[in-house]
Order: C-alpha cells, then structure tokens, then sequence
C-alpha cells in the first residue's frame, strides 16, 4: 500500500460520506459514498479504501476514528445524519 495513493485520493468524512455525493474521476459514476464498493482495509492504520462501483476506480479512502473522536462528534453534531 503506498502512501502516494493517499495523496491522489479524496479523504472521505467517516462521519458523513455515506450521505455525499461521489463521482468517479475515471468513468464519471456519480452516486452516494453509501452506494461505494469497500476496496482494501488496512487495520494497521484503521484506513478502508473505497472503489468506483462502476469501474472500480479507488475514489477515496477514510480513516476509522478513535472512540474518544467519534463521542465528540456525536456531542458536536447532534442528531445528524450519516447514513449509518
Ligand atoms: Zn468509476
């Protein structure tokens, strides 16, 4: 896995890309991050690639947060849609 990759691909909002609209710079896909094929899931670094549907093109990757990050947001978004 090589950390240039990372730097060509979109970081997805764990929290809300679910409910974003995505589009594959490659074949023009467009949909819901929800609607993303799960590409390879590095439990080194809690980081999930996702892949174009479509093409499987990588279009973006997120990292998993930590629990503490995760109750924050929670407290800072409130009832907040994620698609979950
Ligand atoms: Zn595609």
């Amino acid at each position: 896995m090589g950390g240039l990759l990372y730097l060509k691909s979109m970081s997805l909002n764990f929290f809300t890309f679910r409910k974003e609209d995505i589009t594959c710079l490659k074949c023009g896909w467009k949909g819901k991050g929800a609607e993303l094929s799960y590409g390879d899931f590095s439990e080194e670094h809690a980081i999930c690639d996702m892949d174009c549907p479509a093409c499987g093109e990588h279009v973006g990757f997120w990292q998993a947060p930590l629990t503490d990050e995760l109750e924050r947001w929670k407290k800072a978004n409130p009832g907040a849609e994620t698609g979950w």
